[in-house]
C-alpha cells in the first residue's frame, strides 16, 4: 500500500523560542526563557512534566562539589538557580527528602535529593504556568521546517490536529534528540545502556528491608533525610546482591534488578531499577515494543522476589510504572564542543562555562580532582551546522563515561536553564546562538543564581 499525503496549509502559531521535551531539563529550560520576556511554547508528548525525574531514579544527583571524598575541601553547593528552586517548592509541599548526604555509598560524597513523582508533576506544571509558558502536553513533535542551517519551526500532532510552530530559537530537550535529528544535526545512536522501566513499589517497610539488607552486610548506600513528614528517616538504600540469599540475588540478576532505592512516603519504595539491554538502539520502534513487554515482564517478577524473599514485604505490589521504557542515552547529538572525561576529572573550566558541576556517577572510580568541579561550556549546547538550536540534557556528550555525570539529573536540570535563557537571549536580539555575547549570557546567568565557578 502506498499513501500519497495530500499538501494542506497547517495552522500555525508563533513564539520566539520553541523547547521540545518537558522533561529534567526542558522544565527549567522553559521557566528560565519565559522568565527573559519570551513567548515560549514547551511540546512534551505525555501528559505532564518530568521526564525522567519522576520516572528514572527519582532522585536527583547532585547538587553539592564531591567534599566528602577529599579531606579539607569545604562542603558547597554548585548548583542552585532554578534547579534549587524547584527543591524549595518541593519542600514546601513536603514532597522531597530534602538534600540528603550519603551516609554510606559514593565514597561518602553525593547528596541524594529524592523528590515525590506525582508531585514533582504538578510543582513543574504550576511554574511552568506561574512564567507564562505555552505547555504542549500529549503533544508530539514530529518534524522540523528548515532553511538552509536555520530552523523555522516545527511540526507538532496532538488531537487537535497537525500543527506547525514557528520560532525564532529552539532547544531540543526530548533526551532522543528528536528535533535535532529532525532538523537535519548529526547524531550517533550509541547503544551503551540499558533501557528501564522502574517501577514504585507499595506494601513494603523501609526500615524490614535495611535490616534485610544489614543482615547480610551487604549495605552499600544509605542515607537519612525527611519521609512521610519526619525527619532522620531512610530515604536511599541500596545492597550488593552478591551478598544476598542466592534464591533472591540469581532472581534480581536475571531480571536485571538494582537493589537500590528511594522514597519521601513510609511503606513505599519510590523505585525500584529493572534494567533490559537492547539488541539495537531504542529509536527502534519494535525493537522498543519488544523491551516495553520483557520490561512489565521483569517488574512483576521483581515484586514477586521482594514479596517472597524480604521481610515486610509479603503484601508488596506495583503502585507506579512509567508510561514507556525510560533511556540513559538515545541519540547523541554532535555540538560544537564534545566534553570528554579528561574534562570532567580534571575539573576542567572554560572561557565561555554556563554551570558547573561536580558529582560522577561512577564515584569513587572517577572523580573530579580536587573535590572541585568542572564547567559545562556554552559551546556543548550548541547543536553542530545549525544557528538556531540548542541541546540540553542526556543527548549530549559521547563519551560514555563522561556521559556518566552530564547525564545526572541536576547536570541536566543546570544545562536546561543555560539554554533556556541563552534561546530566550537569541529571540530578544534576533541573533544567532553563535553571535550571542557570552558576557550577556553569563552576566543573566549569574543574575539567575546560577554558580560559575571559573
Ligand atoms: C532508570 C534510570 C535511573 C536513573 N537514575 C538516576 C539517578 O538516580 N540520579 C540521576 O542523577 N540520574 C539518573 N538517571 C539519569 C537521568 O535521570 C537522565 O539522564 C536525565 O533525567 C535526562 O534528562 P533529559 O531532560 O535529557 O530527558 P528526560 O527527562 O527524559 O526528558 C525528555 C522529555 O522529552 C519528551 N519527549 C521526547 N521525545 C519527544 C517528542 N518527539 N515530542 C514531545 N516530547 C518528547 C519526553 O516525554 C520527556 O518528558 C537515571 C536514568 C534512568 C533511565
Amino acid at each position: 500500500m502506498q499513501v500519497q499525503e495530500s499538501s494542506k496549509r497547517l495552522p500555525d502559531r508563533a513564539f520566539d523560542v520553541v523547547i521540545a521535551g518537558a522533561g529534567t531539563a526542558g522544565v527549567v529550560a522553559a521557566v528560565a526563557a519565559a522568565r527573559q520576556g519570551a513567548t515560549v511554547a514547551l511540546i512534551e508528548a505525555k501528559g505532564y512534566p518530568g521526564g525522567l525525574v519522576v520516572e528514572g531514579g527519582t532522585a536527583l544527583h547532585s547538587f553539592y562539589n564531591l567534599w566528602k571524598a577529599f579531606p579539607g575541601v569545604a562542603k558547597r553547593q554548585v548548583v542552585k538557580g532554578i534547579p534549587q528552586e524547584i527543591v524549595d517548592r518541593l519542600t514546601e509541599r513536603d514532597a522531597t527528602s530534602g538534600h540528603a548526604e550519603m551516609l554510606k555509598g559514593y565514597n561518602y560524597d553525593s547528596v541524594c535529593t529524592a523528590v515525590d513523582t506525582e508531585l514533582y508533576k504538578l510543582v513543574a506544571f504550576e511554574m511552568l504556568d506561574a512564567a507564562g509558558v505555552n505547555v504542549m502536553v500529549n503533544t508530539l513533535l514530529t518534524g522540523a521546517v528548515t532553511d538552509g542551517s536555520r530552523i523555522e519551526g516545527v511540526v507538532v500532532e496532538s488531537r487537535s490536529g497537525r500543527e506547525t510552530l514557528a520560532g525564532k530559537a529552539f532547544v531540543d530537550c526530548t533526551g532522543y534528540g528528536d528535533l535535532a535529528a529532525r532538523a537535519g544535526a548529526d547524531f550517533t545512536e550509541p547503544n551503551d545502556y540499558a533501557v528501564a522501566n522502574s517501577i514504585g513499589v507499595g506494601g513494603v517497610s523501609l526500615e524490614k528491608y535495611h535490616e534485610f539488607l544489614d543482615a547480610h552486610d551487604a549495605v552499600t548506600e544509605y542515607s537519612e533525610g525527611r519521609r512521610s513528614g519526619r525527619d532522620g528517616r531512610i530515604v536511599r538504600l541500596h545492597g550488593r546482591v552478591s551478598l544476598l540469599p542466592a534464591a533472591f540475588a540469581d532472581g534480581a540478576r536475571a531480571i536485571g534488578m538494582a537493589t537500590v532505592t528511594t522514597t519521601v512516603h513510609d511503606d513505599y519504595f519510590m523505585f525500584i531499577k529493572l534494567n533490559y539491554k537492547m539488541p539495537v538502539s531504542p529509536t527502534d520502534r519494535d525493537a522498543a515494543a519488544a523491551a516495553e513487554l520483557e520490561l512489565r515482564r521483569r517488574q512483576a517478577k521483581a515484586v514477586e522476589l521482594f514479596r517472597r524473599h524480604v521481610p515486610g514485604c509479603e503484601g508488596a505490589f506495583i503502585a507506579r510504572t512509567s508510561p514507556s521504557l525510560c533511556i540513559r542515552r538515545g541519540r547523541c547529538i554532535t555540538c560544537d564542543y564534545d566534553i570528554t572525561l579528561d574534562d570532567v576529572l580534571t575539573a576542567r573550566h572554560f572561557d565561555d562555562d554556563v554551570m558547573a558541576y561536580g558529582f560522577h556517577d561512577s564515584a569513587p572510580r572517577f572523580q573530579v580532582a580536587g573535590g572541585g568541579t568542572y564547567g559545562v561550556p556554552y559551546r556543548a549546547l550548541l547543536v553542530a551546522g545549525l544557528d538556531n538550536l540548542l541541546a540540553a540534557g542526556m543527548l549530549i556528550t559521547t563519551d560514555h563515561d563522561a556521559h556518566m555525570s552530564t547525564r545526572n539529573t541536576v547536570c541536566c536540570m543546570g544545562q536546561g536553564q543555560a539554554a533556556g535563557t541563552a534561546a530566550a537571549l537569541c529571540a530578544a536580539a534576533n541573533s544567532t546562538t553563535r553571535d550571542l555575547p557570552y558576557p550577556r549570557l553569563r552576566k543573566t546567568l549569574e543574575a539567575d543564581g546560577v554558580v560559575l565557578e571559573n
